[in-house]
């Protein structure tokens, strides 16, 4: 049997601690939600880490022992230290599979890998989700139906910031009438990106077997191919060169 994939939640786990509405949906925080599920799956092998931590649980050493880094964020994003958040981006340079979930659109490291604003349209009123699902054929799609849907959850609507997707795998559509990209993925350097838009941390998007099924399916399509520190040494040249 192949080693399993190595995942790292990282959660800022701010909400769950201060209000008791998300508390009550995600009692032992986000990042336990998350890992629940993906622990259950014999090729996946979970660790959690959150903002709290020395260096946020995301040392050098941390970070090289993690396939693919899963990202929520939201209220904090601005105590991340840039340094960090250039590590991170660093490691997906090099291979490291990144996923960002939801408000992680504004992570420090997901802004860097993007290099744009990554900014949306937003409306916290609690309204219909409908996800549609443009890309079949994708990894990332397998065992998801053509549509499915949330009763609740925060709408976020186009424009939003980001480069032109290497793949559209899901389109929402909000009960108030926008639309968003919320399933796009991009390669940056060696390593493979997937944004996922659900899970406001009001409601238990992330007890959706759906849902759930997307993220599984991003880990192993996420995981590296190779692992390659950038550099940009000198070459000697392999022939003799003509003076
Ligand atoms: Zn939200």
């Amino acid at each position: 049997m192949p080693s399993p994939i190595r995942v790292t939640v990282w959660n800022e786990y701010r909400h769950e601690k201060e209000n008791p509405k998300v508390a009550a949906v995600y009692p032992d925080g986000i990042h336990v939600a998350l890992a629940g599920f993906l622990g259950n799956e014999a090729d996946i092998e979970v660790r959690t880490a959150t903002l709290d931590e020395a260096e946020y649980g995301l040392t050098e050493s941390a970070l090289d022992a993690t396939d693919v880094l899963i990202w929520w964020g939201h209220k904090a994003h601005g105590d991340v230290a840039d340094e960090i958040a250039d590590r991170v981006a660093a490691h997906v340079h090099a291979g490291m599979g990144f996923i960002a979930l939801h408000s992680a659109h504004y992570a420090k490291a997901f802004k860097r890998l993007m290099g744009s604003t990554c900014s949306l349209k937003w409306r916290d009123d609690g309204e219909k989700e409908r996800i549609w699902n443009v890309r079949p054929s994708h990894p990332i799609a397998a065992g998801i139906p053509e549509h499915f849907e949330l009763e609740q959850e925060e709408m976020y609507g186009e424009p939003f910031g980001i480069p032109e997707p290497d793949e559209l795998i899901f389109i929402s559509w909000f009960a108030g009438g926008e639309v968003f990209r919320s399933g796009a993925t991009w390669q940056r350097s060696h390593g493979r990106v997937f944004y996922f838009r659900p899970g406001h941390e009001t409601f238990p998007t992330y007890a959706n077997p759906n849902i759930q099924r997307v993220i599984i399916n991003a880990v192993r399509w996420a995981k590296p191919t190779v692992r390659l520190p950038d550099k940009a040494p000198r070459a000697d040249a392999l022939e003799p060169l003509a003076r």
